[in-house]
């Protein structure tokens, strides 16, 4: 079987199940996407509990609010690393703080009602990720999650073999943050971020999904590299 790349659409972030021998979730959603995903696996004729890991990019708050209910329905592990754990079993509210103008007033604008929209219950983190990454041929995915820190510093990003690269908000690709493949307007540290890009072309990735939009080619990026 050949790998399929399905995306989940959570409010403003687009998750995505991957499924080749077999199948892992990547990013948590928001809290009550439970139902939208169940649909979403009938419509695509995956059960549940073919669904073994739940990878989370970063711990922000959209990014992980669902992981408790898609773990429950799933059965899947849910899987962080070791510098945003906190977060997700504390049940922490994370946003990092804008880069750019409009990065800095838009989080300053409606940080007060995605505290408020943005709540989730907490949930223990199954596999603690630390920075050098995991395999996920156990998984029966072609790839690794590799560590990726800049926007957060618990950032992961899962690269496959074949070039398709999952980087959570290491790029966005959607308004209203931004209106064509970017740099993040929000991170915790931008020269970092800059190296994990890096890290990202040097493992060979040629298409990237971000968390936030559709996907784009990786030379759309480049020229915010330099
Ligand atoms: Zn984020
Ligand atoms: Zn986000």
């Amino acid at each position: 079987m050949s790998l399929q790349i399905i995306p989940f659409q959570s409010s403003l972030n687009t998750c995505y199940i991957l499924k080749d021998k077999g199948a892992v979730l990547i990013d948590g959603a928001w809290a009550g996407a439970a139902k939208s995903f169940s649909k979403l696996l009938t419509d695509s004729q995956i059960k549940p509990e073919e669904i073994q890991l739940i990878i989370i990019t970063h711990g922000d708050f959209d990014h992980l609010g669902g992981a408790k209910e898609l773990s429950e329905l799933t059965g899947a592990k849910i899987a962080i690393h070791e510098k945003d754990r906190e977060n997700l079993e504390k049940g922490k509210f994370h946003w990092p703080e804008g880069v750019t103008t409009w990065g800095k007033v838009s989080r300053a604008m409606f940080k007060p009602l995605m505290k408020i929209k943005g709540a989730f219950p907490a949930v223990k983190a199954d596999i603690v990720l630390d920075d050098k990454g995991l395999s996920l041929k156990e998984y029966g995915i072609p790839g690794n999650i590799v560590y990726t820190p800049g926007h957060t510093y618990g950032s992961v990003s899962v690269l496959l073999e074949t070039g398709d690269a999952f980087i959570g908000c290491l790029a966005q690709n959607k308004a209203p943050f931004v209106f064509k493949p970017s740099l993040p307007i929000y991170a915790k540290d931008y020269d970092l971020l800059k190296k994990s890009w890096k890290k990202v072309i040097d493992q060979g990735a040629k298409t990237i999904y971000p968390g936030h939009g559709k996907s784009f080619p990786v030379e759309k990026i480049l020229k915010y590299l330099n």
